[in-house]
C-alpha cells in the first residue's frame, strides 16, 4: 500500500508543479505575504507508524488556523462540554474573519474554527493562567501528539499579525462587549496570534493529526468520542464558507489555515497534512484542496464511501 501511495504522491507533486496554478498568498499578514506561493508538500501518517511523503514535506510553515483544532482539543480536555455555552457547533457560511453573525448570535460565535470562535476557545484556555502557560499547553499537546519536541512558535509571524490584525481586534472587542471574553482583549489576542504562528512541517502535522484520526499506534491523548466530535466540526466548519465545497470534493474532515496548510483526517485510516501557500477565494490552500481531492479519489477514503 505504501509503495503505491508513494508513487501516486510523486506523480501528484510533479503534476501540481507543472500546472503552476498556485493561487495567492495571504497578504493581510505581512510576514506571510513574503512567502513564495509556488511550493507544495504532503505527508500521510498511516496506522502502525508508517509515513509516506512527497514534495516539500519537511519544510516548516505557519499552521495558522489549523492550530484551532488543537486548542479546541485542549479546551475539551479541560472543561469538556461546558465550552458549548460560549461557542456553537454550526457552520457559519461566512468568511473566517466575518463579524456579521456575531451580531445576530449576540456574541456567541457559530463554531470554534472561525476566528471569533477560536478567540473564545483561546480565552477559555487562559482561565487562571498567563499567556505563556496557555501556549505551553497547546505546544505541549502538539509535541506529544507528534512525538516530536522540535515544534515552536515563529515570533516574527506573531508580531507581524499583531501589527495588522485589526479585524481580529474588532472581533475580540465585540466579544468582550457581549461578555463572552473573560480576559482583556489584548491578552486573548496576543495568545491567539502566537498560537496561529506555530510552525510545523507536513510530516510533523500529519503525525500530530494521528490522535484525531484515531490511528493505531498513535499516543492515547483523545478519547474516541472527542476525536469523533472534533472531526465532525472539521467536516462542517473546517473550511469556513468553503466547507460545503470541500466536503463535496474531498469527503473528509479537514482544517485549513491561511499559511496554506490543510490537516485532513481519514478516521482509522490516515492523517494527512498538505501545504501549499497560495490560497483560493475562500482563503483555503488552492493546490492543497486540489491535492486532497485527488488523494480522496485515488484512495477511496471519503467517509461517504
Ligand atoms: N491568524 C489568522 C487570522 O486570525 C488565522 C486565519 C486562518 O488561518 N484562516 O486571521
Amino acid at each position: 500500500m505504501s509503495a503505491v501511495l508513494e508513487q501516486f504522491l510523486q506523480g501528484l507533486d510533479a503534476e501540481i508543479r507543472a500546472a503552476g496554478d498556485w493561487g495567492e498568498v495571504a497578504a493581510y499578514i505581512p510576514e506571510l505575504a513574503r512567502v513564495d506561493p509556488a511550493q507544495f508538500g504532503i505527508a500521510i501518517a498511516l496506522p502502525g507508524g508508517g509515513m509516506v511523503a512527497a514534495g516539500q514535506s519537511g519544510q516548516r510553515f505557519s499552521i495558522q488556523s489549523v492550530s484551532k483544532v488543537f486548542s479546541l482539543a485542549c479546551v475539551l480536555g479541560r472543561i469538556g462540554e461546558q465550552i458549548w455555552t460560549r461557542v456553537g457547533r454550526e457552520p457559519s457560511g461566512r468568511r473566517f474573519d466575518s463579524i456579521l453573525s456575531l451580531e445576530d448570535e449576540r456574541g456567541r460565535p457559530r463554531n470554534p474554527f472561525i476566528n471569533a470562535g477560536a478567540l473564545v476557545t483561546t480565552d477559555e484556555l487562559l482561565a487562571g493562567r498567563v499567556p505563556k502557560e496557555a501556549l505551553a499547553e497547546i505546544l505541549g499537546f502538539l509535541r506529544a501528539a507528534a512525538e516530536d519536541g522540535d515544534i515552536h512558535i515563529d515570533k516574527a509571524v506573531a508580531g507581524s499579525e499583531a501589527e495588522t490584525g485589526y479585524r481580529n481586534v474588532a472581533l475580540a472587542n465585540y466579544l468582550k462587549s457581549f461578555g463572552n471574553l473573560r480576559n482583556p482583549p489584548e491578552i486573548t489576542l496576543g495568545t491567539y496570534f502566537h498560537q496561529c504562528a506555530i510552525e510545523m512541517s507536513c510530516v510533523q502535522l500529519a503525525r500530530a493529526g494521528r490522535v484525531i484520526a484515531g490511528l493505531a499506534g498513535a499516543p492515547a491523548m483523545l478519547s474516541p468520542v472527542k476525536a469523533r466530535r472534533i472531526s465532525a466540526l472539521m467536516m462542517m466548519c473546517g473550511h469556513y464558507d468553503g466547507s460545503g465545497d470541500f466536503a463535496f470534493r474531498v469527503g473528509l474532515p479537514g482544517k485549513s489555515g491561511v499559511g496554506g496548510g490543510i490537516l485532513l483526517v481519514a478516521p482509522g485510516r490516515a492523517s494527512v497534512a498538505i501545504w501549499s501557500p497560495g490560497l483560493n477565494g475562500y482563503g483555503n490552500s488552492q493546490m492543497g484542496t486540489y491535492a486532497a481531492e485527488r488523494l480522496a479519489r485515488e484512495t477511496g477514503w471519503s467517509v461517504f464511501g
